[in-house]
């Protein structure tokens, strides 16, 4: 065997270190969190680079953010140097995007297709909608039917594949939208994300030669976060593993979240039926969190009902407890939070180590808020943000239309874009006409019969457009991003129509597409010094498609958090990633776990989505090194029949789950002292007190004991004030409650 250089052995325990010179064959490692699964990964992608003589294109490690795959390339940059940039990294869809640039003759693609993206889907499912007449009345909504598309290309169906059960005439009609959908797509030669695997997919299982190439090409095959793939995922993952089967998955079952998404646990837990032979290994110890961290979240995650059981160990000690916030509502949580924040800050622990997680995006407005007025710098991490404005979107679409003219939804977004004078009317004739013919719209408008009928006016603003898109199409493609961008932006009317309305608005929305230009100019950069791929089957698409690629793919689940900003993000979006201290802000029964308003569901699908909920918690916590706060609010604003309205909260179950000792011993005494009281009740008079004894630098904790008083004897809701800048543990509500129900 080849030698091993000791410092890729270093810094991994036995179980590790077993996973990483595991030579051939399948390999599974099932851990919990912070066992150095991705550690594991990159020291192995290492391993058989630098040790064994794998040739880097010949390993594909995919994960499930570009911030993690980024980390990952990172990371392998250090321990291979430059040669680590051959290597294939990526998520899933960048692979998918990948495959299909080099297969777009096969698929029947240009090779710089675009990808349509959610809002893109959407605006093509609502179209598709009022075109059917279903737009109107009690019928499907275009996002109902776009899930359902969804979930049918994550179990890799086509349209003419799926099977409509018995008379289900909603299911009949979704069926056909997505059969339409199917065509327009193809129509502007444009794929979704879903397509981005189910094409590949498909190519390779009818095409056996191309299998057979593919299979042959990877030698090497990692997935992280593998408890969170799709069936289609899956598929394309055995595709190309071909008959070496040297694919090594890491995943923690306790992880999966993703089910709502079509991601299915039986791939972790039947790997090794699947590929027979496999070598499973077990890591557990944690080398994240505190003690005091991890058994907090085994005592939540301990409870779900379909589980494997492990429990993880750590060499730490106990740590920081963990310390408790309660606001009034939504906004009080918000304030402690961001004063608890800046404490952290003030003992030292910088911005991008600290992070605010929450289970629903609508939860980061008041936290938003809290973190500016209280001055601290934050990023709220959701990659499309700066992507989704609609005068950037109008960039990308022009962009887009330059690439391939004959996609339809682009073309409708900017037709009158500045206003050119093309109305409503003018464009539902020009889609008739498109329609009837099999054209896409881009042909319709320079037909003179499709015209004809139209003003002088019209058909003069509609040759303008035909000659605008033509010329971006014949000069624009072969350009460098940055200059294609001015370009388009130039050509278009944009910027002049934004120069000439001296609105701030105005203003705003020019510095944006600005900003698009620096972002495209800056990807010119960072391939401009790109040696040639040593891989001499590598192509690569010109730059613009490249840098439409790249945006099209920041996907809503991905992390970039600029130095020194504490990050604000969904507990999805956390997922991998570790900080030194962590928020877990809403921990209400409702909140989290998270209670679907609209859900009908039996009491077994009610099981499956607590312990989703259940796991979701547990990924939260789990990303906590140091300390972990929790918070909640008391009422939070909500959506009910009548518009927005306050709801009292209840402590969520998960916090119940908790030993009162993990909040530290004061609390522990506090609340065995009230349950005593309770279990003898006496007339007491309701308390304000501080207890003593708290640490210096360690939150300090204040009770009202409004909650220990008789009816009789209604308390005042007397709250101290918080010093400024001091964190405060309120611990009044009733720890007691239905614990272990
Ligand atoms: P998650 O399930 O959250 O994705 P993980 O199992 O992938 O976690 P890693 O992110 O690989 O865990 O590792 C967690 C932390 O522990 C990282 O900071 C990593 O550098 C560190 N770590 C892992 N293994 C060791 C080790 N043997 N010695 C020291 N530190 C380690
Ligand atoms: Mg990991």
């Amino acid at each position: 065997p080849a030698p091993v250089a000791e410092d890729l052995l270093q810094d991994l325990n036995d179980a590790q270190r077993e996973a990483v010179l595991h030579d051939d064959g399948p390999l599974l490692v099932l851990a919990g969190a912070g066992s150095g699964k991705t550690r594991v990964i990159v020291h192995r992608i290492a391993r058989l680079v630098r040790d064994r003589g794998v040739v880097p294109w010949h390993v594909l490690a995919v994960t499930f953010t570009n911030k993690a795959a980024g980390e990952m390339r990172e990371r392998l940059e250090r321990l291979l140097g430059p040669l680590a940039r051959e290597l294939w990294v990526q998520t899933f869809h960048a692979f998918g995007a990948r495959f299909l640039r080099r297969e777009a003759a096969r698929a029947g693609l240009s090779p710089s297709f675009a990808i349509y993206d959610d809002d893109d889907q959407l605006r093509l499912v609502k179209g598709l909608l009022s075109e059917l007449g279903l737009d109107e009345g009690e019928g499907l909504t275009p996002r109902q039917v776009l899930s359902q598309i969804d979930r049918w290309k994550n179990q890799a169906l086509r349209a003419a594949e799926v099977k409509v059960a018995g008379l289900d005439p909603e299911a009949a009609r979704t069926k056909e939208v997505y059969h339409r959908y199917e065509q327009a797509l193809a129509r502007a030669g444009a794929v979704d994300f879903g397509d981005l695997l189910l094409r590949p997919v498909r190519l390779l299982e009818e095409d056996a030669a191309l299998r057979a190439r593919w299979a042959g090409r990877f030698r090497y095959l990692l997935v992280d976060e593998f408890q969170d793939t799709n069936p289609v995922q899956y598929r394309l993952l055995q595709l190309l593993t071909g008959p070496r089967r040297n694919v090594c998955v890491v995943g923690d079952d306790d992880q999966a979240i993703y089910r709502w998404r079509g991601a299915d646990v039986s791939n972790i837990l039947g790997f090794d039926g699947d590929f027979p032979g496999t070598k499973v290994v077990k890591l557990e110890q944690n080398y994240r969190s505190t003690r005091t961290i991890l058994d907090a979240a085994h005592a939540v995650i301990s409870r779900a009902r379909r589980r494997r059981d492990k429990r993880l160990w750590t060499e730490s000690g106990a740590g920081a407890p963990l310390a408790l916030l309660v606001g009034e509502d939504e906004h009080a949580e918000a304030e402690r939070i961001a004063r608890a924040v800046a404490a952290e800050r003030g003992r030292g622990t910088s911005g991008d180590e600290i992070a605010v997680l929450y289970r629903t995006n609508a939860q980061s407005r008041p936290l938003e808020a809290a973190m500016r007025a209280a001055r601290i710098p934050y990023v709220i991490v959701r990659g499309t943000s700066f992507y989704e404005r609609a005068e950037v979107r109008d960039a990308a679409a022009y962009l887009r239309l330059a690439l391939s003219p004959a996609s339809d939804l682009d073309l409708e977004r900017v037709v009158n874009r500045p206003p050119r004078g093309i109305g409503d009317k003018t464009v539902e004739r020009l889609r008739a006409h498109a329609a009837a013919r099999g054209l896409p719209l881009v042909e319709a408008v320079a037909e003179r019969d499709a015209v004809a009928e139209l003003k002088p006016a019209a058909r003069r603003a509609l040759a303008e457009f035909h000659a605008l898109v033509t010329g971006l199409a014949a000069d624009v493609p072969a350009l460098d991003a940055g200059v294609a961008v001015q370009e388009v932006l130039k050509r278009s009317g944009m910027l002049a129509r934004l120069e000439e309305e001296h609105t701030d608005e105005a203003v705003e929305r020019a510095e944006n597409l600005a900003e698009l230009v620096a972002a495209a100019r800056e990807f010119d950069e960072s391939i401009a010094g790109e040696p040639p791929p040593g891989d001499p089957e590598e192509v690569r698409p010109p730059p613009l498609a490249r840098f439409l690629e790249q945006i099209a793919l920041l996907g809503e689940a991905d992390a970039a958090t600029p130095e020194g900003r504490v990050a604000l993000m969904t507990l999805h979006a956390a997922k991998g990633l570790e900080f030194e201290a962590v928020f877990l802000a809403g921990m209400e029964d409702g909140t989290l776990p998270y209670e679907r308003p609209w859900a009908d569901q039996t009491a077994s699908e009610r099981d499956e989505s607590l312990d989703e909920e259940r796991r979701l918690c547990y990924v939260g916590m789990t990303r906590a090194k140091r300390r972990l706060t929790i918070s909640l609010a008391r009422r939070r604003i909500g959506y009910g029949e009548n518009g927005p309205s306050y709801r009292n909260m209840e402590p969520s179950r998960f916090l119940r789950d908790l030993p009162p000792e993990l909040f530290g011993d004061a609390v522990a005494r506090e609340v065995r002292a009230r349950e005593a009281a309770r279990a003898a009740p006496v007339a007491r008079p309701p308390t304000i007190r501080r207890l003593p004894g708290a640490l210096e630098g360690e939150p300090h904790i204040e009770l009202d004991g409004d909650e220990l008083s008789q009816p009789a004897a209604p308390a005042p809701r007397a709250r101290p004030a918080a010093p400024r800048g001091e964190p405060t543990v309120d611990y009044s509500f009733d720890q007691r409650g239905d614990a272990g129900a």
